[in-house]
């Protein structure tokens, strides 16, 4: 790991690509529009983006679908692909330090995060799902001696991702490597506020071999790029990652326009359940980590946390403790576990939301909303509020942000029924070291993932996802491949 010096100096030599990719070229807007890009730890323009819209995404669409057509990727034989799928893993790799400071200015994660668990995971995403073109097998289903029915996955042609800020890189390659590896054309609209990683990105999948017009990069505007691609008639798969109001909005474009298929990753607020026979210095540090760690701006964080009120008063104690360790920094210094936030709107929403909560009767016993000096980052502080209740806005609403609420129960029934009292259903954690409660209440959760004695765990080969108003389908695994293809059967009558 570089020292602070080392990557403060090395973003005073970055430069930045601001152009859009298509068709294996860098380009301006059509319009010739930019949008800024800025640093939220120094509140300093970094570079001015291409603002693409309409026009781009007609260029951009048209050319994928010609390429997809022409066989040049998606009939590419598998090893093949696979082999320019894994020279671009390893091109990820080589300028893995690059990428990553790329994400922590352009939306203020901590570089250290960036270096330790974003990279890797996306070097492990690329490779994996390479690897897995050439594995995956087709079926014959057993039907009568008489006839001969092939399941097979076909690409499914144009693919279209619009991606969120606060894992710029990792959240677009989950979607990036399962719809090249299965064949497909495929444009990324970058939030409008993280773009700079995916743009240079581009470079290297050019480098790596893909084709010309294969992967594209459209930065630009919700309202502009991103409806144009939701709403394109030749647009056949949108995979999104984002906010539950936009994933609405997604599927009423998808009805509008050519009833293309929509996979959702939505928002979240995440219940953690803490029973009286878990370890509590562990479990302390890992609700921490779950709503701190990238400043709360964690689709995952475990923003509700439920504690056995036999062990509250000692539980806090730790909490409040583990808490401390997260004080908002530089994010460039390896030390700092938490930046700014992405920018001054989500800054003031945090301030919002600890404002009403306490205004509601939440209990401010940590941080709280921290004073803003003009020029000197978007920061907010780690924040815990107790006496919380479900009816309180900020605990039925999702912050994205480093505030904790805290509640208490006193049976299981009671812990599962107010973690299950939420219109989202991402991800939830518990800690008890009785298996069989570890077995039963995981059953119970309405979540899309659970972890037990854990927060936040993964891997490549499992899924991740949600129910509920947070999504429908599942990134990463090969169940990630079921999105980008189409089952195709052939029946052949051979009697
Ligand atoms: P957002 O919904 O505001 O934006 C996400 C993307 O959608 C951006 O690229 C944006 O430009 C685009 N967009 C906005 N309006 C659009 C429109 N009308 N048509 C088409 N595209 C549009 O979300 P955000 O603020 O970037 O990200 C934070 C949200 O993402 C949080 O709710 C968080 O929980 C969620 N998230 C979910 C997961 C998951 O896996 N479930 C992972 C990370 C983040």
């Amino acid at each position: 790991m570089k020292s602070y010096t080392e990557w403060q100096a090395l973003s005073k030599s970055q430069t930045f690509h601001g152009q859009a990719y298509i068709n294996g070229e860098f380009q301006a807007a059509q319009n010739g529009e930019t949008f800024a890009c800025i640093n939220p730890a120094t509140e300093q323009l970094l570079t001015n983006v291409a603002s693409c819209d309409q026009a781009d995404v007609d260029i951009a669409v048209a050319n994928a679908k010609t390429v997809f057509k022409s066989g040049v990727w998606s009939q590419m034989h598998p090893k093949k692909r696979k082999n320019i799928l894994l020279k671009l893993a390893s091109l990820i790799d080589q300028h893995k330090d690059e990428l990553a400071l790329l994400d922590t200015l352009d939306m203020g994660k901590s570089i250290s995060e960036m270096v330790n668990i974003d990279m890797p995971d996306v070097i492990d995403c690329f490779q994996w799902t390479a690897e897995s073109i050439d594995k995956v097998y087709g079926e014959i289903a057993p039907t009568g001696t008489d006839t001969l029915a092939l399941i097979s996955h076909e690409p499914v042609g144009v693919v279209a991702c619009i991606t969120p800020w606060n894992y710029p890189m990792l959240m677009a390659s989950w979607k990036l490597a399962p719809a090249l590896a299965a064949g497909n054309s495929v444009i990324l609209k970058p939030s409008e506020k993280s773009p700079l990683s995916v743009l240079r990105l581009a470079e290297l999948t050019k480098e790596a071999g893909i084709p010309d017009g294969v992967f594209n990069v459209l930065p630009g505007f919700g309202h502009t790029a991103g409806k144009a691609l939701a709403m394109h008639n030749d647009v056949n798969v949108l995979a999104f990652t984002g906010s539950t109001r936009v994933a609405a909005l997604l599927m009423e474009y998808a009805g509008k326009s050519n009833m293309k298929r929509v996979w959702l990753e939505a928002g979240g607020k995440s219940p953690m359940l803490i029973f009286d026979d878990c370890d509590v210095k562990k479990a302390a540090a890992s609700a921490a980590a779950s709503i701190f760690s990238n400043q709360g701006e964690v689709c995952i964080a475990c923003s509700r946390l439920y504690v056995q009120d036999t062990i509250k008063a000692e539980f806090m104690t730790a909490l409040v403790e583990a808490a401390g360790k997260y004080q908002a920094g530089d994010p460039l210094d390896p030390n700092t576990k938490m930046g700014p936030m992405v920018d001054a709107v989500q800054m003031n929403t945090v301030k919002r939301f600890i404002e009403s909560a306490q205004a509601e009767g939440g209990e401010l016993v940590f941080g709280g909303v921290k004073d803003y000096q003009e020029g000197q980052g978007y920061f907010s502080q780690a924040t815990i509020i107790d006496k919380a209740n479900n009816e309180m806005e900020f605990v039925r609403e999702e912050i994205f942000g480093p505030v904790l609420a805290v509640s208490e129960f006193t049976t299981e029934e009671e812990a599962l029924a107010l973690a299950n009292d939420s219109k989202y259903g991402l991800g939830a954690a518990l800690w008890t070291d009785n298996l069989s409660r570890a077995h039963r209440v995981s059953r119970q959760l309405e979540s899309g993932m659970v972890w037990v004695n854990t927060w936040g765990e993964g891997d490549t080969t499992v899924p991740f996802g949600g129910v509920k108003a947070s999504g429908n389908g599942r990134d990463k695994s090969l169940h990630a491949l079921e999105k980008y293809t189409e089952l195709k059967n052939v029946m052949i009558r051979i009697g």
